[in-house]
């Protein structure tokens, strides 16, 4: 058995509802982790003295917080989409990029002609530089494919990269309708219902749809939803990101585990999203780069819905693996506070994957937490684009700097 205590912590956020008042703190606090699940997290002068550890870490006064669980992100991807940006920044819309073959079809086109080996690699920089910004567990997607052998490799390199050093735990989803086969929809959608979901169930929990009237319809993203729940997957939605179309709706009913974006969605869908204990997963990187309504977070948080806040890390609407930044721009476009930002981006982003084993900082829960540079834990989303996380630890294993 390997022991580790962390002392001499400012202030403990615990993101734990049991504790009072979000976040959580406990000051002047310590913590131990045995084997990487926490058996102690309270008032330092709690401990026993002669208490006999491993590994000491003294963090002298500053904060400690959950680590980040970023709940939605497509980080394996390769190409080149800078010049894209730039367009869009004078003046050409997402649409049109995206009508004249470029836009996500670039990043189809390169990343389906990637080895495992070089979309590994690809990802795993990025999930280093989310783990350096605190982040503990990283959800991945596929999506960059359209046949499945490419969504495929996709899925196999986001399993490789969790067995590297340095990164965050790694879940992976399956996201068959994202990119659009030319006029070939119905082949599509059929082939993923016939043998896609067959092939992906075994190298993804998740399963994901683009419900939008760019890419996939109401129906369509349903009769995939079903067919992959009856073989034991479950379901997230991207719903109602630059229109309202019924994604929330479709979460609802088929008891989705999340509906993510909702910037479109009105109070009687986010109603229907807490009814049904789905949760709503605001991307606020996305919904300022391209331009459209906030996230719903006050709105989503008064419905009763459970929040959660990601990075939605991808080549063309968000490129960014920063958690803080994320909690910095929700508490600026969403109507929420840093302190529900910061529940949001912990808590909530496990309950948006459906881990009941981290999240919050309680014993029994695993050691995965963010050590930051600051006393001050709502630094976090407060000192805007600062160099907040000194390290952290995954499962009691560190990378402090
Ligand atoms: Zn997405």
């Amino acid at each position: 058995m390997s022991r580790l205590l962390v002392r001499n912590i400012g202030e403990l956020c615990t993101c734990d509802s049991e504790r009072g008042d979000a976040p959580g703190v406990v000051k002047s606090a310590a913590l131990i982790a045995e084997d990487g699940v926490l058996t102690y997290v309270g008032e330092e002068r709690g401990l026993t003295r002669s208490l006999e550890v491993d590994t000491e870490i003294d963090v002298d006064g500053r904060s400690v917080i959950p680590g980040f669980v970023d709940a939605h992100t497509h980080i394996v991807w390769l190409g080149e989409r800078s010049a894209e940006y730039a367009q869009r920044a004078a003046g050409v819309s997402y649409e049109q990029i995206a009508l004249g073959d470029g836009g996500i079809a670039t990043t189809v086109r390169a990343t389906t002609a990637g080895t495992v080996d070089a979309l590994t690699a690809a990802a795993a920089e990025r999930a280093r530089r989310m783990r350096s910004c605190g982040t503990t567990t990283v959800e991945v997607k596929s999506g960059y494919g359209i046949d499945t052998k490419s969504e495929v490799r996709q899925l196999e390199a986001a399993s490789a990269v969790r067995a590297l050093p340095g990164v965050p735990d790694i879940v992976t989803t399956y996201l068959p309708l994202h990119a659009t086969p030319d006029g070939e929809h119905d082949k599509h959608v059929q082939s993923v219902i016939d043998t896609g979901i067959a092939e992906a169930r075994d190298r993804a929990t998740f399963i994901d749809v683009f419900c939008d009237p760019m890419a996939y319809s109401v129906d369509e993203c349903e009769r995939v939803l079903v067919a992959a729940q009856n073989q034991g997957m479950r379901a997230k939605v991207h719903a109602e990101q630059r229109s309202r179309n019924g994604g929330a709706l479709l979460a609802a009913r088929l008891g989705a585990v999340s509906a993510d974006h909702l910037e479109h969605a009105e109070d009687g869908d986010l109603r229907s999203l807490a009814a049904a204990s789905v949760v709503c997963v605001l991307l606020p990187g996305a919904a300022l780069v391209l331009g459209g309504p906030p996230p719903p977070g006050r709105r989503a948080l008064e419905a009763g819905a459970t929040i959660a806040i990601a990075t939605d890390c991808n080549p063309g609407t968000c490129f960014c693996e920063s958690m803080p930044l994320m909690m910095s721009l929700a508490v600026a476009t969403a109507g929420i506070t840093p302190a529900q930002a910061l529940v949001a981006a912990t808590a909530g982003g496990a309950a948006a994957l459906s881990l009941s084993d981290r999240g919050v900082l309680r014993t029994g829960k695993r050691c995965d937490v963010a050590l930051l540079t600051t006393p001050h834990w709502m630094d976090c989303a407060y000192h805007m684009g600062g160099d907040v996380v000194g390290g952290t630890l995954v499962a009691g294993e560190s990378t402090l700097r």
